[in-house]
């Protein structure tokens, strides 16, 4: 199938409709809020009680962040690199990651997926197997961190970012730990956010998720006109494979051919 689909010329972005990249500011507002709405979300049901809802909630903050942070990450909500910068930090922050970490081992995947570790540290799950994910989640993250730390070597800037960042879940957790009797929300959040952060690695090893990330991150689709990169969320209308209805269409067409 990989090979398949190299030969192919997949269709641009400027083929499928440049409206797709058409967003309104108050969809961009929609997605920065949403990880916010939902910690209040969260702060209200545990307030009354209602942990049962606590991990449904951490989830859907899950999402929400992972969504609107891969929109940052590739510029697709039009804003200025300060901005850029902000969102980075304020999206991680709420699942105590860290955003610029992320920005550049993702920017890193999308050039070189399937690659080794070395080259392609978020993809690497991928070539390990479900079982071997599943031990590789709760490391995942730190060492992409450490990965991106070393990258940003000559950039300053970006390392005092990562290291701000890095400090926020040993401050939450302190914090958790402090106040457990009190307030015994913060430490239940962090616990919940953290072992959520162990399972993206195992869902890499999906059948499904395998071939839609080769496809979308073939070199084809790496451009900067790359369909998967460009396209911001409000305007993905997700199907099962995680391609938006008209990308599918798009290969569908292509496979025909
Ligand atoms: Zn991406």
């Amino acid at each position: 199938m990989q090979a398949t689909l190299s030969k192919q010329t997949l269709p641009r972005l400027d083929e499928l409709g440049t409206d797709l990249l058409l967003t309104t500011r108050s969809q961009h507002w929609l997605a920065l809020t949403r990880p916010f709405i939902g910690l209040a979300c969260y702060c209200i049901a545990v307030y009354f009680g209602q942990w049962w809802l606590a991990p449904i909630i951490v989830f859907l903050i899950f999402v929400a962040v992972v969504t609107v942070t891969h929109d940052v990450v590739h510029r697709s909500l039009g804003m200025t690199q300060r901005q850029t910068a902000w969102a980075l930090f304020l999206m991680g922050s709420v699942l105590m990651e860290s955003g610029h970490a992320y920005r550049t081992t993702h920017v890193q995947h999308h050039k070189y997926f399937p690659a080794d570790e070395d080259e392609d540290p978020e993809g690497y799950p991928a070539h390990i197997g479900l079982l071997g994910a599943i031990f590789y989640g709760p490391v995942f993250l730190y060492r992409l961190w450490w990965w991106a730390f070393r990258r940003n070597k000559k950039r300053t800037g970006q390392r005092v970012w990562m290291i701000v960042e890095v400090l926020i879940p040993i401050i939450v957790f302190t914090t958790g730990i402090f106040l457990w009797k009190t307030m015994p929300a913060i430490l239940v959040y962090a616990v919940l956010a953290l072992v959520g952060s162990w399972v993206p690695p195992s869902s890499w090893n999906s059948p499904i998720t395998w071939s839609t990330t080769f496809i979308l991150r073939c070199p084809a689709t790496t451009s900067p006109n790359s369909l998967a990169a460009s396209i911001p969320s409000s305007k993905r209308r997700v199907c099962s494979t995680g391609m938006s209805f008209r990308e599918e269409k798009a290969f569908a067409d292509m496979s025909r051919n």
